[in-house]
């Protein structure tokens, strides 16, 4: 199915996100991770694609199982600042073959130190935007930024580019995390000014131990609000109950935004299928089955 048909039944939804092994040898732990979150009948649930190789050769066979094994609608992510056209291409030809319809068109993040990878023939998701369009009948998503991507001068450029990109042909948009809901109100109300009206799938980030604090903010560039650095300051060293409070805190975000009508969420669940199922579990009643 199309996620631009399930997110147009205007309902709340809860879908979820794994991401492959880094080592072939981790490929049965990903895969009962993906099997155990499957089963509990997410909207749809995105597999990560590792931008330069790294995790990416797995994508699609992880994909195509959830969407023969389990019955659950795939996201296939993919980037291209790593890959040469031809790369990509290929990589078109398999999702097709697998009959896989959603893909996350993304640039993929560059590599420390360096302008962009060598051998790279796509500077901005919005040029992998328009090869998906023509390759196929491919339902597309793209990533969006309420507090701004880290690489731009400010968010009103960063919302220009966006709407380029939207405009090659993207049919939603998912959001990077953030820890305060107020920031996406403000940034959806700057989308629909600068023009943009596709849906936005809300992402929600479940901290769940402490040290995956200092990757996110450096990597997304994230506000992190008083009342989460509190419960990080109290609970940061005592793992289970980090845990506990990460997954309520989640919860009360995405309590917060189908209250507030925005109808998606994205749940990045970092093939941890306990926090998948707590979340789950504490929305159940509120979300469209
Ligand atoms: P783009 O849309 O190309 O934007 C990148 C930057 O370029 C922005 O600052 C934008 O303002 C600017 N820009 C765009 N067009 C122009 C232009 N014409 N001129 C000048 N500037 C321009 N990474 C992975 O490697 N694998 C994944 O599976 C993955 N999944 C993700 C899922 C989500 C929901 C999100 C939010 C991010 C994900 N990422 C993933 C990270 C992503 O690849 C990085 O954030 C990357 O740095 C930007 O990707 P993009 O597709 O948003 O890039």
């Amino acid at each position: 199915m199309k996620i631009k048909d399930i997110l147009s039944k205007k309902k709340p939804t809860l879908s979820f996100e794994v991401f492959p092994p880094k080592k072939d040898s981790d490929y049965t732990k990903v895969e009962e991770a993906t099997i155990e979150i499957a089963g509990l009948h997410p909207a749809f649930m995105s597999v990560t694609y590792g931008a330069g190789g790294g995790t990416s050769k797995h994508t699609v066979e992880i994909a195509a199982n959830l969407m023969n094994r389990c019955g659950v609608t795939p996201l296939a992510h993919l980037t291209c600042a790593s890959s040469t056209k031809e790369e990509v291409a290929m990589q078109l030809t398999r999702l097709k073959e697998k009959g896989i319809e959603n893909i996350l068109a993304l640039r993929g993040d560059r590599v420390l130190g360096k302008e962009m990878i060598s051998g790279a023939e796509y500077q901005y998701a919005s040029e992998l935007v328009k090869v998906i369009k023509k390759t196929g009948d491919f339902c597309i998503g793209a990533a969006c930024y309420p507090e701004g991507h880290v690489e731009a001068a400010n968010r009103k450029e960063d919302i220009l580019h966006l709407k380029e990109k939207v405009d090659c042909g993207c049919d939603f948009l998912t959001t990077q995390m953030f820890f305060d809901n107020s920031i996406l109100y403000n940034y959806l109300f700057h989308l629909r000014e600068a023009g943009i009206h596709i849906p936005v799938i809300a992402g929600i980030m479940p901290v769940t131990n402490s040290k995956q604090i200092k990757r996110i903010c450096d990597l997304s560039g994230t506000v992190l609000p008083q009342r989460f650095k509190a419960i990080v300051e109290k609970f940061g060293d005592d793992q289970a109950s980090m845990e506990q409070a990460g997954i309520a805190y989640a919860t009360d975000q995405i309590i917060d935004l189908y209250a507030n009508g925005v109808n998606a969420v994205h749940v990045y669940s970092m093939n941890k299928p306990e926090v998948a199922k707590k979340i789950y579990q504490n929305v159940s009643n509120m979300i469209c089955q």
